[in-house]
């Protein structure tokens, strides 16, 4: 059986595919989204979070870090990330929970295992697994066993991922993969790189590959104020999405600072800070720029 990294299972998700689903949250990513929801996904290693708002100032921390990294400062206990190796002793030593280990090895045993306690809901609700992440294509071969135990077992399957992996990978799971939630951000190229810190050629040929086989896909289009939401940018989006076929639909996912909280957890700075929500009336216009090219929109996950 292969082992791989999560970082989370979220059990009855109404929002990552058809019907009720759990969520598998693999870790590590490629890309590094300047609006990234799940910053703790990013490193392939399991990472220490520092939760301010729960320390009591014992100082326990501080002692027993092997590698010196803990210092008392304005946020509190804090590590510093060029010094700290994740190695979780201070997790161990925290009366209080507020340093956290997030991620763990798992087998893919393991993870069927906590699977199948829900096979009743998906079969009622038509729903299934789908693997997020981080990017799951980056655990190629514990995905691959992932969803061919999942098809052993009849468990509908869904990817949520970035697209950015070898084709030959891709290629290789789409046979066991019923669905794929495929994330196009930018056509530009330019900026792609700038956003999201790599092209996204990869990303748009293997979403044509993807199509050619006759995959079946939702794309997803985080929509960022200042970074995607031009007529310019949707235009070219939507027109790429509307040459392709197995398309079901397009899920606009306006931008939400929500995930704030999370970098100042992991002591990262959030590059979109200032950043206002998206009002209904422009998520309304930029539905229509989709539907004006005969794709089905839909708000949200
Ligand atoms: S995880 Fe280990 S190295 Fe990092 S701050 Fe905690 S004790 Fe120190
Ligand atoms: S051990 Fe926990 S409660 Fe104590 S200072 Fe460190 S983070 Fe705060």
């Amino acid at each position: 059986m292969e082992k791989g990294v999560i970082f989370d299972i979220k059990r009855y998700s109404i929002h990552d595919g058809p019907g009720i689903r759990d969520t598998v949250f693999l870790k590590g990513c490629p890309l590094r989204c300047w609006w990234c929801h799940n910053p703790e996904s990013q490193a392939f290693e399991p990472v220490v979070i520092y939760k301010a708002d729960r320390c009591i100032g014992c100082g326990a921390c501080e002692r027993v870090c092997p590698k010196g990294a803990i210092r008392l400062t304005q946020r509190g206990f804090v590590a510093d990330p060029e010094l700290c190796d994740n190695c979780g002793a201070c997790v161990k030593a925290c009366p209080a929970e507020a340093r956290e280990l997030i991620g763990q090895e798992v087998t893919t045993q393991w993870i069927m295992d906590e699977i199948e306690k829900d096979v009743l809901f998906f079969d009622e609700s038509k729903g299934g697994v789908t693997f997020s992440g981080g990017e799951p294509l980056s655990q190629p071969k514990f995905l691959e066993e992932l969803l061919m135990e999942c098809k052993k077992k009849d468990i509908h399957t869904a990817i949520d991922t970035t697209g950015y992996a070898p084709t030959e990978v891709l290629m290789r799971i789409a046979p066991y993969v019923d669905l794929f939630l495929y994330d196009i951000k930018l056509m530009d190229e330019k900026k792609h790189e700038f956003y999201t810190g790599v092209s996204n050629q990869l990303i748009l040929h293997n979403l044509h590959a993807l199509s050619e086989s006759g995959a079946s896909i939702w794309v997803r289009v985080p929509v960022i104020p200042g970074v995607n939401d031009s007529q310019e940018e949707l235009d070219a989006i939507s027109s790429f999405v509307s040459t392709l076929g197995g398309v079901e639909h397009v899920n606009l996912l306006p931008y939400h600072g929500t995930a704030v909280h999370k970098y100042e957890q992991l002591g990262m700075s959030y590059l979109l800070k200032d950043l206002k929500n998206l009002t209904k009336e422009e998520v309304g216009k930029f539905s229509r720029i989709f539907e004006d090219k005969n794709l089905k929109v839909k708000i949200g996950g």
